[in-house]
């Protein structure tokens, strides 16, 4: 449980659909203009932080700060509310926040990873959140593959009923495009070499996995790119290795703008994201998935940290980068076998050391794929 008091939504909220994932909604939220109280008004951006858009005069504050992580001291024009579906698969959003907050929150320092913060549900709004969607599917607003889930915590009987007391407010990552910002999202993967690999390596990790995924996609007749970002470039104290790794995150056509390359370039060498995520894989996996205990939590922990999501929001005028989806890693249900394969697979056919059998496009002179530290 969270030692932290948990805040209470106010009911008063009026919601705005945003978007949707498999698990969750998102929504826009204020308060009506009234229903402000004065003592609460309390303004708090970090350096990195955008000043409020125009649609800010709904700066109510849930006021977390006490906890000591003051990246959930966010006001409602800076976060969006993620409300959970009733899939049976997801966990509470209580558990959910657990994770997060005695895991991987106390990893990193404040500003580095999307904000996220816990909230209590006040009793009506989930039903006036189902309506909203129930309406936006009469009016065929609601995409057509989503239809038909709702959100857990609506107390009235239905088809439908998951309990959920909580929800999470999450910092606003959405770029304003008339603004001329807009959002990248990727992953950086492994950042340090397997510690398994073979000791005469020639690919990192992610490069041999994406050759052998690729290769089994050949082999299958389909057509796909295969060259891809190189975490190690990304890392590297070569500059132009940094720049062609962010040329490859950014694609084209914006890959071709050297103005916004070297901007973003810049903004994630100089953050503090890439540091702190190589070290910590580094040092929670020292001996790598085929003699790591996979029930450690440090192990499991680097399992999540080799897929988190970067965010990155550019504007013409300033670049701001998160770190999110943390998603829980367990070895369970054949997952720990799966891991073990994997690794063996890239050792024993060569995709580390570069003596894959196979006529591949990457086999060509001039187009291989090697990696360096
Ligand atoms: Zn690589």
């Amino acid at each position: 449980m969270p030692v932290e008091p948990i805040p209470i939504l106010p009911e008063e909220l009026t919601l705005q659909y945003i978007a949707e994932g498999a698990a969750n909604v998102i929504w826009r939220i204020s308060l009506p203009q009234a229903a402000i109280p004065p003592s609460t008004l309390k303004e708090e951006y970090s350096k990195s932080t955008p000043p409020p858009s125009e649609i800010d005069p709904d700066v109510g504050v849930i006021d977390n700060s006490d906890n000591g992580n003051p990246q959930t001291a966010l006001g409602y024009g800076e976060v969006l509310l993620r409300l959970r579906k009733c899939l049976p698969s997801s966990e509470s959003n209580l558990l959910a926040y657990e994770y997060l907050s005695t895991v991987i929150m106390p990893l990193f320092p404040p500003g580095v990873m999307v904000g996220q913060t816990l909230v209590k549900l006040p009793q009506e709004l989930v039903s006036r959140a189902n309506d909203v969607l129930h309406s936006l599917e009469e009016t065929n607003a609601r995409p057509i593959h989503r239809r038909h889930l709702y959100l857990a915590g609506d107390p009235r009987p239905s088809e439908q009923q998951m309990e959920e007391k909580y929800a999470f407010l999450v910092e606003d990552m959405t770029p304003d495009i008339s603004r001329g910002e807009f959002l990248i999202e990727f992953k950086a993967k492994w950042l340090t070499q397997s510690p398994n690999a073979p000791a005469d390596w020639r690919r990192c990790r992610t490069c041999a996995l994406r050759l052998k995924k690729h290769s089994e996609a050949l082999r299958k007749g389909k057509t796909v790119e295969w060259r891809g970002l190189c975490p190690f470039d990304l890392v590297s104290q070569d500059q132009k290795r940094n720049a062609n790794a962010v040329k490859r995150i950014l694609k084209h056509p914006r890959n071709e703008d050297e103005n916004l390359v070297t901007r973003v370039t810049k903004a994630l060498i100089n953050g503090p994201q890439l540091s702190i995520l190589r070290e910590l894989q580094a040092s929670l996996d020292p001996n790598g998935i085929l003699k790591a205990d996979h029930t450690s939590k440090e192990f499991l922990t680097a399992m999540t940290l080799r897929d988190c999501t970067f965010f990155v929001k550019v504007s013409p005028t300033d670049i701001q980068a998160r770190l999110g989806d943390f998603d829980v890693k367990s070895g369970d249900g054949g997952k720990s076998d799966y891991w073990v394969k994997l690794e063996t697979e890239l050792i024993e056919d060569g995709w580390y050391s570069g003596t894959e059998k196979g006529d591949f496009p990457w086999n060509a002179e001039g187009l291989q794929v090697v990696c360096k530290l």
